[in-house]
């Protein structure tokens, strides 16, 4: 069977939330978007929008607790029953463990993290090509610097308990939807390979 708790990790630019869409219309399971979620609230100018605009805006991260706030209460709804994908959730090694505290209190435990990897040099391209108004060269940078503090050790995090697939993020985007859906599908994690060969 397909794993359908899924946590899709990448930097910026790795193009993750859009495989994440597509993985979720063939999955039949929500892509949940933390950055997205944050958004939208600061749009709706709600309590929580009014606490992380600011940092959203400099590209550094909200706090962990207000995070693992956020990320229950969206695992708790309906539709996130059978699976989901989390685009841009965990990005600290803490948030990693808050995930693993609300799936086990929901008798629940992730079945595999997909890593899409991108050489730096490309990334950077991506960026400044997408370049929104409000993404000045150094927030841009800043979120790259972001992702490499703490955001990438949970790559080894993941690696070490056996729940990792790794995919080429720099080919083009059927070839990368294709081989996350193998990955997932196939059901085989870097662990298994390695007991395999
Ligand atoms: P994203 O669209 O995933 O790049 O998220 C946009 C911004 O939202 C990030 O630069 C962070 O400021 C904030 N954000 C989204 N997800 C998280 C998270 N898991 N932890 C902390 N901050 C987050």
């Amino acid at each position: 069977m397909a794993e359908t708790r899924l946590v899709f990790l990448g930097p910026p630019g790795s193009g993750k939330g859009t495989q994440a869409e597509r993985l979720s219309s063939r999955l039949g399971v929500p892509a949940i978007s933390t950055g997205k979620m944050l958004r939208d609230a600061v749009k709706a100018e709600s309590e929580l929008g009014r606490r992380v605009g600011e940092i959203m805006g400099s590209g550094d991260l909200v706090d962990d607790e207000t995070m693992a706030a956020v990320v229950q209460e969206r695992l708790a709804q309906d539709d996130a029953r059978a699976g989901f994908i989390l685009d841009g959730y965990p990005r600290t090694l803490a948030q990693a463990a808050a995930l693993d505290a609300i799936l086990a209190d929901m008798d629940e435990q992730l079945d595999a993290v997909v890593l899409i990897e991108v050489p730096e040099a490309e990334l950077v391209r991506r960026a400044l090509a997408r370049q929104r108004e409000d993404d000045t060269e150094e927030v841009i940078r800043t979120r790259l610097e972001v992702y490499r503090d703490k955001t990438e050790p949970l790559v080894r995090h993941y690696a070490d308990r056996g729940r990792l697939h790794r995919v080429d993020g720099h080919q083009s985007m059927d070839e990368v939807a294709e081989a996350i859906a193998e990955a997932i599908e196939g059901g085989l994690n870097e662990t298994e390979m390695a007991v395999e060969v």
